[in-house]
C-alpha cells in the first residue's frame, strides 16, 4: 500500500500518520521528522536547512527529492509506504512520479485532512508550548500557512483529477479522525 497524507500545518497529520502506518504495517516517513532528526543531530543537512525551517519555507527541491529517493529506497519501504509532507509542490509531485516509474509501482490514495485554519494556528501555538520546535512560534506557523495556501493546497486538485484523493474531517478527536480515515480508506481501496 502506498499512500500520501496532505492537509494544513497542524491538521494531525504526523500523528495519523503513524496510525494509519501502523494499521496497514507500512513505514509512515516524513520528510519534517527527517529534517527535525538532521537538525537535532546537527548534521551538515541539518545546519543547511534550519534557517529555512525556522522561517517556514520550503527546504530546496533538489535536496528533499533526493532524501525521498533515497527513504523509498530502503528495504523498509519496498512494499508500501505512508508519505507523511511530501510532495509539497508541483515539482516535488513529478519527482515522486518519477520514483515511482522507475519502480513500476502507483500511489494507492492520496488521504486529505479538512481543518479549519483559525483552529488549527491555535493547535500549532499550543504544540509549540508542549514540543518547543522552533518553526512553531507564531510568524512561522502563518508563513507555513501560506506557503501550503500557494505551493501545497492545488496538489489536492491534481490528485483529485487522477482519482485519488480521499478526504477526511481532521477536526474531530485524534481517535474519532483516525476512525474516519480507516473508514473512508477501506470505501475507497474496495471500490478499485
Ligand atoms: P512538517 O513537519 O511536515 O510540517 O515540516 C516541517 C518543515 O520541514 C517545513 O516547514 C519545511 O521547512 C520542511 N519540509 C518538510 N517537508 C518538506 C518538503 N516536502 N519540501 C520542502 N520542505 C519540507
Amino acid at each position: 500500500m502506498r499512500l500520501l497524507i496532505m492537509g494544513a500545518p497542524g491538521a494531525g497529520k504526523g500523528t495519523q500518520a503513524s496510525r494509519i502506518a501502523a494499521r496497514y504495517d507500512i513505514p509512515a516517513i516524513s520528510t519534517g521528522s527527517i529534517f527535525r532528526d538532521n537538525l537535532a543531530n546537527g548534521t551538515e543537512l541539518g545546519l543547511k536547512v534550519k534557517a529555512i525551517m525556522d522561517a517556514g519555507e520550503l527546504v530546496s527541491d533538489e535536496i528533499t527529492d533526493a532524501i525521498v529517493a533515497d527513504r523509498l529506497d530502503q528495504d523498509d519501504a519496498a512494499h508500501g509506504w505512508l508519505l507523511d509532507g511530501y510532495p509539497r509542490n508541483l515539482h516535488q509531485v513529478s519527482a515522486l512520479d518519477e520514483v515511482l516509474d522507475e519502480t513500476g509501482t502507483t500511489i494507492d490514495a492520496v488521504l486529505s485532512l479538512l481543518v479549519d485554519e483559525d483552529a488549527v494556528v491555535e493547535r500549532l501555538l499550543k504544540r509549540a508550548e508542549i514540543e518547543g520546535r522552533s518553526d512553531d512560534n507564531e510568524a512561522t506557523i502563518r508563513n507555513r500557512m501560506q506557503v501550503y495556501a500557494a505551493e501545497t493546497e492545488p496538489l489536492l486538485e491534481t490528485y483529485r483529477d487522477r482519482g485519488l484523493l480521499v478526504e477526511v474531517d481532521g477536526m474531530g478527536q485524534v481517535d474519532d479522525v483516525t476512525e474516519a480515515i480507516v473508514e473512508a480508506l477501506d470505501d475507497f481501496l474496495a471500490e478499485d
